[in-house]
């Protein structure tokens, strides 16, 4: 080997050395900044789905929302994800190491079902569990957790379209190309079914009249949180920043029998202040009128 060739592969290790500690301490600041998605799968119970893989699939779907929140931190020490043999669920506890806890109720390597499920409760996560934890509300039943789910069943439509689109040139893994249609066609039949859709010839506004009260005494009502779900999904598509503003829905008034005006008015008036003219434009699609905040004292 020659003075040459020994001297360039000596440079070649030095460089690579210091690629890979940049990484190395790019990604331990990342998770010291509360930025990374760090998830801890339990593969148990999943059908076969390999940890690796539920893993990609869950980057991906958390991640199509979570690049929109730039401010936003989970204080937290990452995602426990688990086999729920029931429903998905977004515990309000965190487990005694401090992780957020996510059940998943998926068997089988179905990765547009795990996305549908983890975008979901990913959204849960943003409004129950970032930046101070403390501040936000944990209470399941109140008259405006409809809206809640309702916001969660967008985010599910929102990331399997986002997927699809991102997997056509960077899926997880080169060969998960081909399953990009798949995860677009899993959000466009759920959008088509027709129990999801407005009936013919009416309008949002006069549905959601008819049936706000029925959401308000009870909110599990799946078909109608999709419904809904579909008014909401071309605003974030449009403003996609708006899903950072889910950061603040829960910090208002432990009221559990507040009006939806009331509570779109508390979530604006807490939001910061560059969201509050999407939250605007979200509360007119339900017909709520949100003025101008006054202008704080200096
Ligand atoms: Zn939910």
């Amino acid at each position: 080997m020659c003075v040459m060739h020994k001297m360039f592969r000596l440079l070649l290790g030095v460089l690579l050395c210091a690629a890979f500690f940049a990484e190395r301490g790019s990604a331990q600041a990342a998770s010291a900044s509360g930025r990374e998605l760090v998830l801890h799968v339990k593969p148990e119970g999943f059908g076969g789905a390999s940890e690796p893989d539920i893993k990609a699939v869950l980057r991906s779907a958390g991640g199509e929302i979570w690049k929109h929140c730039p401010n936003t931190r989970f204080a937290s020490q990452g995602f426990e994800i688990y086999h729920s043999a029931t429903h998905p669920i977004t515990h309000y506890a965190l487990s005694k190491e401090g992780c957020i806890v996510i059940g998943l109720a998926v068997e089988g390597r179905l990765w547009a079902r795990f996305a549908f499920q983890f975008a979901h409760e990913f959204a849960h996560a943003l409004m129950d569990h970032s930046n101070d934890p403390g501040q936000h509300w944990h209470k399941l039943e109140h008259a405006n957790q409809w809206l809640e789910e309702s916001l969660c069943e967008t985010a599910s439509l929102f990331s399997l379209r986002a997927m699809a689109k991102t997997w056509q040139t960077q899926p997880p893994y080169p060969n998960w190309k081909g399953y990009a249609p798949a995860l677009a066609d899993y959000a466009a039949q759920r959008m088509n079914e027709p129990q999801h859709r407005l009936p013919a010839g009416q309008t949002f506004a006069a549905w959601f009249a008819a049936e706000e009260p029925g959401l308000r005494r009870q909110w599990a009502q799946r078909e109608k949180n999709t419904l809904i779900a579909q008014q909401l999904l071309p605003l974030f598509e449009a403003e996609p920043a708006g899903w950072e503003a889910l950061t603040a829905l829960k910090l208002g008034t432990r009221d559990v029998n507040k009006t939806l005006a009331k509570h779109l008015a508390e979530w604006h008036a807490n939001a910061p202040a560059a969201q509050r003219a999407f939250i605007t434009k979200f509360a007119a699609i339900f017909g709520v009128n949100l003025p101008p905040l006054p202008r704080a004292n200096p």
